[in-house]
């Protein structure tokens, strides 16, 4: 495989994730033992942690502390 700039070259075949939301980090999770080599693409570099927007929305939390 010819090399991506950020992605280690390897022999294995690759999978590769589009979106690191709640399904693709499960996803990534899941196939985490597997013989694959996966490669995990968000359009944005943070994971939001949606459950917890209504405590920002009231002030209740900072922003800061639902983005990782
Ligand atoms: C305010 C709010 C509260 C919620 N509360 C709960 C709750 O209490 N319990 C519960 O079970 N569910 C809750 N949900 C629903 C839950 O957040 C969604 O069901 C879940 O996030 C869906 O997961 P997903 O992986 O499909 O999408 P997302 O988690 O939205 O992930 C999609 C990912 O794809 C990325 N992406 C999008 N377009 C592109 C692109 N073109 N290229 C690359 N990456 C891209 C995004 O940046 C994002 O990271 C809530 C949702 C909201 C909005």
């Amino acid at each position: 495989m010819s090399e991506i700039p950020g992605i280690p070259n390897t022999d294995k075949k690759r999978i590769v994730i589009i979106g690191g939301g709640f399904a693709g980090i499960q996803m990534a999770k899941s196939l985490r033992k597997s013989p694959y080599q996966i490669v995990l693409i968000d359009k944005n570099n943070y994971h939001q942690f949606h459950p917890l927007f209504y405590q920002v929305a009231t002030s209740g939390l900072e922003p800061s502390t639902i983005v990782g």
